[in-house]
């Protein structure tokens, strides 16, 4: 095993500290454009502006004060924005795996759960409970670090063989069914092209055949009694067969012109360009239907670290309703944290993830800081609390990946999926303890990495029932018929967590959307499908793993071959589920009449339980901003439009003037490049107006009365 020496160990908790400080100067600068301010940070300069805020107060010779708000919640540091933070190359992994070889830890390890009298009278709940409300607080203990990891297969795609394939899967009948029939010019009659109706697809037309799905829904008009409706396939990925699939099935029209159609389907993120040509399309809009199939900046907001924040923030204000997302530290910057909290409990066992990673590349076990691989010291990690009692299907770990339609921001509609896919382990699931923490197929539960193993079983074609991928609808038929569990309650669990997730989501979408396409954002015209990744528990909790901006909808299953090739087989249950989310989505965005539900979708937002309305609060927050910033300024407010906020009735009082308006404009944007103050550095203004103005029990009743008071007010 590697040994560290002593003074190795100082530099490492020097530089460490060092990073540590970088990152917290980091964080005291505002957002830009391309990562969100996170909760962490937000914390941070929430509390940098109201030591600043107080200090002139003091200097100004008024009364000193104090703000007796809730205890904090635990908060997330900033995220460090190191673009050089590249985890896992190949090389080091393979280097690192050798060290473990050699290394005696390999053996299982000896170490027992010594724990405290304390600590082993808490269950585990109470523990997660307890660090969940222990104020974040950074201590400089540190350990040299062993290597460790869990080995990943690049996964290289051999563009070669996919074109082979896609020639091949071209002389399938439906792709033969495609006829030339277009008004336009010679140029484009080519590619603008109409499906002839096959007899598999008439066939097909009920793909999924369960107890949540119903089609023949006639509360949409029939696709034939419309315009032609023409969808431009140029910029899709995987998913172009199957929506290609879903155009034959529907009779509708395919081009790949560039900018062209009515339904413009992009694969992968937009970018600048992309953006433009929304933007001109939206702008020069014809009364035609228009959709873009994502809205930008959601890659983005998908990220690990930045979802985390973004829920934290939310847990923030909401405590209990908002811990569905398991505890996380961010690592670098809360190293020491996690050493804190693994030496107080140390049975408790951790996820490590890289910020930007994906199907379960570097991911790995950890119940000590020192399992944490050395060449991680500068990478973005998020660390998680393991959730060691999983529901277990044929007493394998499984995960759920939910579909979550958001189609219009505001007003908001948003549709949860009745049928997803589970992904199920392909080893029998034990707690994790240092024998098996290393076994990637016992406790990961990613397709691609499961393929591979040699006990992946396909099970049956239509439902995946037996195998490792399977219907959610077979999956909670499953536990009913075998383990008692209520499906309807466990669905309602999971609604309620992507009820959540999406309305802390909202303000941040929409802030991107008008900034980058309109601030108008009812003008819009875009709609995504999220990929939700949702673990259950035992006590029928439905954590939120993931979200996905990018979920597959390929209905092929791809392998890749030793030779580098790749093999891509199609299966029923790939192509009826992806083609039946698509195609019912593609409706639900085609229909004026905003349905509570259509097919497998059912509406979930807004939400008939009133109960969901005060999670909108940042939204009813960033809905002040667009107000104060108009059409003409939607990223950034000025010093003079937030000044007329200290206008309106209730927003000053003795203490709090209109000169304290501008000291806090000023302290806020002094730490942002832009000089200006965007979305996000108005609600850590707001959050000190709130506490200083309307002094509650809580910081959301406090936040809730400013709303209240300025909603209603000319601005
Ligand atoms: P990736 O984006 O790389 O797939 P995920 O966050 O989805 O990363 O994690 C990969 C897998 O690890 C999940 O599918 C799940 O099986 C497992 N996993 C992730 N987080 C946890 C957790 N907190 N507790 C238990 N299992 C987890």
């Amino acid at each position: 095993m590697e040994k560290f020496n002593e003074d190795e160990i100082q530099k490492k908790i020097e530089e460490k500290r060092k990073r540590f400080i970088e990152n917290a100067h980091r964080a005291l600068g505002f957002y830009d454009q391309n990562m969100l301010s996170p909760g962490g940070e937000h914390k941070k300069r929430t509390e940098a502006m109201e030591n600043e805020f107080n200090k002139v107060y003091d200097d100004n010779e008024q009364h000193a004060r104090r703000y007796d708000d809730e205890p904090a919640k635990p908060l997330i540091l900033a995220a460090s924005k190191n673009p050089e933070n590249v985890i896992n190359s190949p090389s080091e992994e393979k280097q690192a795996n050798k060290q473990i070889m050699d290394s005696a830890d390999l053996n299982p390890d000896k170490v027992s759960s010594s724990g405290s009298p304390q600590e082993d009278s808490l269950t585990a709940a109470e523990k997660e409970q307890e660090l969940r409300n222990k104020p974040k607080t950074n201590t400089t203990n540190s350990k040299s670090q062993a290597i460790t990891t869990v080995t990943q297969t690049p996964e290289i795609r051999s563009q070669k063989s996919l074109h082979k394939n896609l020639e091949e899967e071209k002389k399938q009948p439906f792709n033969e069914a495609l006829l030339t029939k277009s008004k336009k010019s010679k140029k484009d009659k080519a590619k603008l092209v109409k499906a002839k109706p096959s007899e598999l697809y008439e066939e097909d037309a009920s793909p999924v055949q369960n107890r949540f799905y119903r089609r023949g829904d006639d509360s949409l008009p029939k696709s034939k009694k419309r315009k032609k409706f023409v969808v431009n396939t140029r910029h899709c990925r995987q998913e172009r067969e199957t929506l290609q699939y879903v155009i034959d099935l529907c009779r509708w029209y395919e081009t790949t012109s560039i900018g062209e159609g009515n339904l413009i389907w992009y694969g992968v993120s937009l970018r600048d360009c992309d953006i433009d040509i929304i933007k001109s399309r939206v702008e020069g809009k014809s009364g035609n239907e228009l959709f873009f199939n994502r809205y930008p900046g959601s890659e983005l907001l998908a990220r690990k670290k930045i979802l985390c924040n973004i829920m934290n923030r939310m847990e923030k204000y909401f405590g209990e309703e908002y811990e569905f997302t398991p505890l996380s530290y961010m690592l670098p910057e809360e190293e020491d944290l996690l050493d804190e909290d693994m030496t107080k409990y140390k049975d408790m066992w951790y996820i490590a993830k890289p910020s930007k990673g994906c199907g379960g590349d570097g991911i790995f076990l950890i119940n000590r800081i020192t399992d944490i691989p050395r060449w991680h010291s500068n990478s973005e990690l998020l660390v998680q609390h393991y959730i060691t009692d999983p529901l277990l299907v044929d007493k394998k770990k499984f995960d759920l990946r939910i579909y979550v339609l958001v189609n219009g921001l505001d007003p908001l509609e948003c549709y949860f999926c009745n049928e997803g896919m589970v992904r199920l382990c392909t080893e029998l699931y034990k707690a994790p303890d240092r024998s098996n923490r290393r076994l990637k197929y016992m406790h990961l539960t990613n397709f691609s990495l499961n393929k591979n193993s040699s006990k992946y079983s396909e099970g049956d074609d239509e439902t995946g029932k037996n195998g490792n991928k399977r219907l959610l609808s077979s999956v909670l038929e499953y536990l009913e018929r075998e383990q008692g569990l209520d499906p309807d309650k466990i669905l309602e669990q999971i609604k309620d967590t992507c009820r959540k997730t999406i309305i802390g989501l909202i303000p941040y979408l929409a802030d991107f959307a008008r900034i980058s396409i309109n601030p108008n954002i009812d003008q819009l015209r875009c709609f995504q499908i999220f990929g939700f990744d949702i673990l259950v528990d035992k006590k029928m909790k439905a954590w939120l793993l993931e979200v996905n901006a990018n979920p597959s909808l390929n209905m092929y299953q791809d392998k890749e071959l030793p030779n580098g090739d790749l093999e891509r087989t199609l299966r029923d249950l790939d192509k009826n589920l992806k083609s039946m989310v698509m195609q019912d989505a593609i409706q639900i965005v085609r229909s004026k009449s905003s349905p509570d539900s259509y097919g497998c979708f059912e509406k979930i937002l807004p939400s008939k339980d009133p109960f969901y309305d005060q999670f909108f609060i940042w939204e009813e927050a960033r809905k002040i901003f667009e107000r104060l910033g108009g059409v003409k300024s939607p990223e950034f407010i000025s010093s003079s439009q937030f000044q007329r906020l200290s206008k309106l009735r209730g927003m000053t009082n003795g203490k709090i003037v209109k000169a304290h308006y501008d000291i806090m404009y000023k302290n806020v944007v002094n730490r942002s490049d832009s000089k200006l103050m965007a979305m996000e550095h108005f609600f850590d203004a707001l959050e000190v107006l709130a506490a200083k103005l309307f002094k509650k029990n809580s910081l959301y009743e406090s936040l809730n009365d400013l709303i209240i008071t300025v909603k209603d007010q000319h601005i």
